[in-house]
């Protein structure tokens, strides 16, 4: 077997909790063997481990991004081809999904969407991020939440214990507001979620090396150095919020391009007073 499945209880709702999409992110296994500890009191939980081969060996993946490869492709010779097809069977009758992963950059605290639905829309509010992005399918093409209700979680470096921490929490208290666990410690309401949607890809030059004074999600202005080919700055032709800027898995990008948005739907927003906060900071 190419992913690690396991099932606790049993009806409504039904969460699946999907790790290591990538085998260098083991923050998501982590989360994993903390929440077999809860006591589940109504509803199920399925998490699955999708890519224990890559995991076993330390590696992203075997043949191609998994994160890349979906639909999948239950014939094809390609490890992650096969494993893709095989977790959509299993996360079909999934109310909500929340895919863990982690980053080399210093990209931290945000919740990426690929579209909004009921189901996300719920998430959102229960878990409260501190930052959404929507990352409409037209970038990061044949991710698994292309294809279901789902929302993927990047809190941090892919050591960093404070990833594991803030994930594990953050699941916990969805969880709770599902109505699963009973949580004694839920977190205080965060502040406004910031809310950004990504515009463009920052592709990548032969020989580039990024400007180490970029930082996800601190504006560029246009004219801003990004980095340099051999001595030359490469200048940023317009305003943008780096996001997963520098990350060592790209090849042929440097990063996603992204611009605050204002969420109009009023589920994003707590209480009267977190509107007129979020107005303010937006
Ligand atoms: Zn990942």
């Amino acid at each position: 077997m190419k992913s690690i499945i396991k099932k606790y209880g049993q009806g409504q709702p039904a969460l699946v909790i999907v790790a290591c999409l990538h085998g260098d992110e083991i923050v998501g296994r982590r989360v994993i063997d903390e929440l077999y500890k809860l006591k589940i009191i109504k509803g199920q939980l399925k998490t699955i481990i999708a890519n224990q081969a890559a995991l076993e060996k330390g590696v992203r993946f075997i043949d191609q991004d998994l994160n890349r490869s979906f639909p999948g492709n239950k014939n094809s010779n390609l490890a992650e081809e096969k494993i893709a097809h095989y977790i959509l069977q299993e996360i079909k009758y999934a109310d909500y999904i929340v895919d863990i992963h982690s980053t080399s950059t210093d990209t931290k605290d945000v919740m990426i969407i690929k579209k909004r639905d009921a189901q996300i829309d719920q998430m959102i509010r229960f878990i409260n991020p501190r930052r959404v992005l929507l990352m409409s399918e037209n970038y990061g093409q044949q991710a698994l939440v292309n294809f279901c209700s789902g929302v993927s979680i990047e809190y941090g470096r892919h050591k960093a214990e404070d990833t594991f921490i803030k994930s594990l929490q953050d699941i916990k208290t969805l969880m709770h507001h599902l109505g699963m666990i009973k949580m004694k410690d839920v977190a205080e309401e965060r502040s406004a979620t910031e809310n950004y949607q990504v515009f463009d890809v920052a592709s990548k030059p032969a020989h580039f090396r990024i400007n180490k004074n970029i930082h996800n999600f601190v504006k560029v202005l246009s004219g801003d150095v990004l980095g340099y080919i051999n001595n030359r700055p490469v200048l940023a032709k317009e305003d943008f919020y780096p996001v997963l800027f520098g990350e060592q898995a790209y090849k042929d990008i440097i990063g996603f391009k992204a611009s605050k948005i204002k969420f109009l739907n009023r589920g994003y927003i707590k209480s009267k007073y977190s509107r007129r906060h979020q107005e303010r900071r937006l």
